[in-house]
């Protein structure tokens, strides 16, 4: 089967260049050059092009140490895995750079270990995949420009939409693939092919389970970046992946709110996936939050963002018919994006409202206009700016004037 026109129709043509020329440059080497994984699977699926994976029988890192040689821009190598980028001097479509790999065989020394890479052919470099539909190339140097080479089967298994595994050791090997099976299952609506799905069983699962903490998070990170993360959580649930981690189901009536990033003019800086785990994880308790914190590496800044929104759900009931000035001593010192996250699940006004507003509000007068009147600087400065301020929040005060009269009845 050849895919030459697909690819031509399919790709921005200064990608197809592009590709003309590392091929060419392969050629020169004696290397044959390959469009692999998921480049191949979305372009049958006649899916955007996001990254283009190239993969050569030989040295990547010598065909891209001779294109830096030959066009500019830089270079980063990884010896040990035998893989390369160059990245441009400016960009090409939307590429900033492109990842070079050597075709490799993957061993693993045991059950959930890293692999251990070695130099192979095209064929070995397939079978080291996860899934058939990822493990498919396109020929893209000399004549034979857009040979599929697809020795698993991975056309039909992309037509029947499944999703499946190469050989039953695979989720022992490494587990992570079970994420990625959800993952592709629920962004593409296929089907986890019946044998694949035994084989995410009380064994594989136990491997799942002590992988480290960066491995599991990065997966949870890829899931938070999808649309269709909800189906993929209600999967890791059915297929008891979330137990396993001790981690807790997602509640549905949370899922859409992902989508609710906040206006910039609100000035709270949150991105998709942090918020994603405050909708997780905000209804568990800070003890639960911190244990899943080592299980799952989070960084310390996530793990103090989620805690806080932790507190912060158990408080409200106590805040409900607080002053604004109470809501704003009893959040201040909380991450903004916690209290965001808590706002979106629980629609509290007040919260919206210290981010808005009462979080800019300050007294007009200030710690030099105190020491003005003759007061020595000292804890008693912030009480009195705190008790300005309060007035303020509480529509108390609404002026200078009403400010400096507030003021002289405090001294
Ligand atoms: P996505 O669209 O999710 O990024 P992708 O196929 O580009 O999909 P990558 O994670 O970039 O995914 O991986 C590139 C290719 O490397 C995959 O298509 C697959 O062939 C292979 N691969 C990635 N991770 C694994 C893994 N854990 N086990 C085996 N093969 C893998």
């Amino acid at each position: 089967m050849n895919l030459a026109d697909l690819l031509k129709k399919s790709l921005d043509s200064s990608l197809v260049d592009l590709i003309h020329r590392v091929a060419d440059e392969s050629s020169s080497l004696g290397f044959p050059l390959y469009l692999v994984g998921g480049s191949v699977r979305d372009l049958m699926l006649g899916r955007p092009i996001v990254d283009l994976d190239l993969t050569l029988e030989g040295d990547a890192i010598k065909l891209a140490r001779a294109l830096v040689k030959k066009y500019g821009g830089d270079l980063t190598t990884h010896e040990k895995f035998h893989t390369a980028t160059w990245v441009f001097n400016s960009p090409v479509s939307s590429l900033q750079s492109l990842d070079f790999a050597s075709t490799r065989r993957e061993t693993y020394s045991h059950p959930g270990a890293l692999p251990t890479v070695t130099k192979s052919t095209l064929d070995d470099d397939l079978r080291r995949r996860d899934f058939t539909i990822n493990a498919m190339a396109i020929r893209v140097d000399s004549e034979r420009f857009g040979e599929l080479h697809d020795p698993l089967g991975g056309q039909k298994d992309l037509e029947n939409k499944l999703i499946r595994v190469l050989h039953p050791n695979s989720f022992m090997d490494d587990p992570t693939r079970i994420f990625r099976a959800v993952r592709y299952a629920a962004r593409y609506g296929f089907k986890i092919d019946s044998e694949t799905l035994k084989l995410v069983n009380a064994e594989s699962l136990k491997v799942l389970s002590g992988l480290s903490g960066e491995r599991l998070r990065n997966e949870f990170d890829l899931i938070f970046a999808e649309k269709n993360y909800p189906t993929m959580f209600a999967r890791l649930a059915d297929l008891n992946v979330l137990s396993a981690l001790e981690a807790p189901n997602f509640d549905a009536s949370f899922v859409s709110l992902i989508d609710k990033l906040p206006e910039p003019s609100l000035s709270v800086e949150i991105d998709r996936v942090t918020l994603g785990y405050i909708l997780w994880l905000a209804d568990s308790s800070p003890r639960k939050i911190q244990s899943l914190s080592a299980r799952l590496a989070f960084t310390a800044e996530l793990t103090e963002t989620l805690i806080s929104a932790s507190k912060l759900k158990s408080m409200l009931t106590e805040l409900k018919n607080a002053k604004p000035s109470a809501w704003t001593l009893a959040i201040e010192n909380m991450p903004l994006d916690s209290i965001y996250g808590v706002y979106l699940m629980t629609n509290e006004k007040p919260l919206f409202d210290f981010l808005s507003t009462w979080r800019h509000v300050k007294p007009i007068t200030t710690g030099d206009d105190l020491k003005a009147r003759g007061l020595k600087p000292g804890p008693k400065f912030g009480e009195i700016l705190r008790r300005l301020r309060a007035a303020w929040l509480d529509g108390e005060v609404r002026s200078l004037n009403e400010e400096s009269e507030l003021l002289r009845n405090i001294l």
